[in-house]
């Protein structure tokens, strides 16, 4: 069987939270280009995320749109959830993806913005399958996919919340995979080592300043901090296995953590 077969999942409805930038946009186009309607979500300019909806939509002809709710509000999760099945009819495919971190000792961690880091990375995710589940079931067939990271199988310093709640998101993963293990509908995670999203370009270029570097050297210099492989992902590379994970080929993969990490957690 092929990996994924081009148009595989024509017909079927998408939620990708946090995708109108990063990872998750990167997502919700490879979702599109395999024939997928859908719903984006994440903040930004109305002009430019309506801009994007148009764009997606002709590049793939398929129906996309866009929810701007806040999902650090528990309400916001679910209620995004129920406006998808309203607009579309059915959910199949939800990739909860938006997260955030806070960077600093645990003991001088605000423990509002421990609330929020949790709110995002993994109340959400609890609040948008709870909802979306039903569907899913009654349909007879679902994918969800939950974007963790390394630090959701590993530690790390000086970012506690973010370790904490993605090593959750993981234990959601795996617990909602055994609740449908019999079921056409598989629960996994992915888990990104260093992604070349806006910030790390962002970073290089500050670096590159500061230490009067290239820019190619700063993103170099930058990626082998962490990355065995010396380079950070491409959003594309996470996407796509993403996709993958939505595939007919991928029915029997329950309940993984994957890491798209340059041998992050090989070490
Ligand atoms: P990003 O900051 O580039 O994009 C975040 C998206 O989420 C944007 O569309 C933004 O508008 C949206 N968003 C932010 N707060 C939101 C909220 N409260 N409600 C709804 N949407 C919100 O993010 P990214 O770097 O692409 O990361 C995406 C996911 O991947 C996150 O869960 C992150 O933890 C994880 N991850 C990222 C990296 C990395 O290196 N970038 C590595 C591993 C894991």
């Amino acid at each position: 069987m092929a990996a994924s077969l081009p148009g595989e999942l024509k017909g079927r409805v998408a939620l990708v939270t946090g995708s109108t930038d990063g990872i998750g946009l990167a997502v919700a186009r490879g979702l599109a280009a395999q024939g997928c309607a859908v719903m984006l979500n994440g903040f930004g300019e109305p002009d430019q995320v309506a801009a994007l909806c148009d764009e997606l939509a002709t590049a793939h002809g398929v129906e996309v749109a866009h929810d701007g709710a806040d999902l650090r509000q528990e309400d916001e999760a679910a209620g995004l959830v129920q406006r998808v099945l309203q607009r579309f009819g059915r959910l199949d495919v939800l990739v909860n993806n938006a997260g955030t971190q806070h960077k600093g000792p645990v003991e001088e961690h605000p423990p509002q913005r421990w609330r929020e880091v949790f709110a995002l990375n993994l109340d959400a995710p609890f609040h948008t399958i709870r909802t979306a589940l039903p569907g899913m079931r009654a349909n007879g067939w679902g994918r969800i996919v939950n974007v963790a990271s390394v630090y959701g199988l590993a530690g790390g310093v000086d970012r506690s919340s973010y370790v904490a709640s993605k090593h959750g998101l993981v234990g959601l993963t795996k617990a909602v995979a055994l609740e449908t293990a019999t079921t056409a509908i598989t629960c996994n995670a992915v888990c990104p080592g260093d992604v070349s999203t806006r910030i790390f370009y962002r970073n290089a270029k500050l670096l590159a300043e500061r230490e009067q570097i290239t820019r190619a050297e700063a993103q170099q210099r930058i990626a082998a901090t962490n990355m065995p492989s010396g380079r950070v992902v491409s959003p594309e590379q996470v996407a796509a296995l993403v996709v993958f994970l939505c595939s007919e080929a991928a029915a029997e993969i329950r309940g993984a953590a994957l890491p798209v990490d340059g041998a992050w957690l090989a070490r």
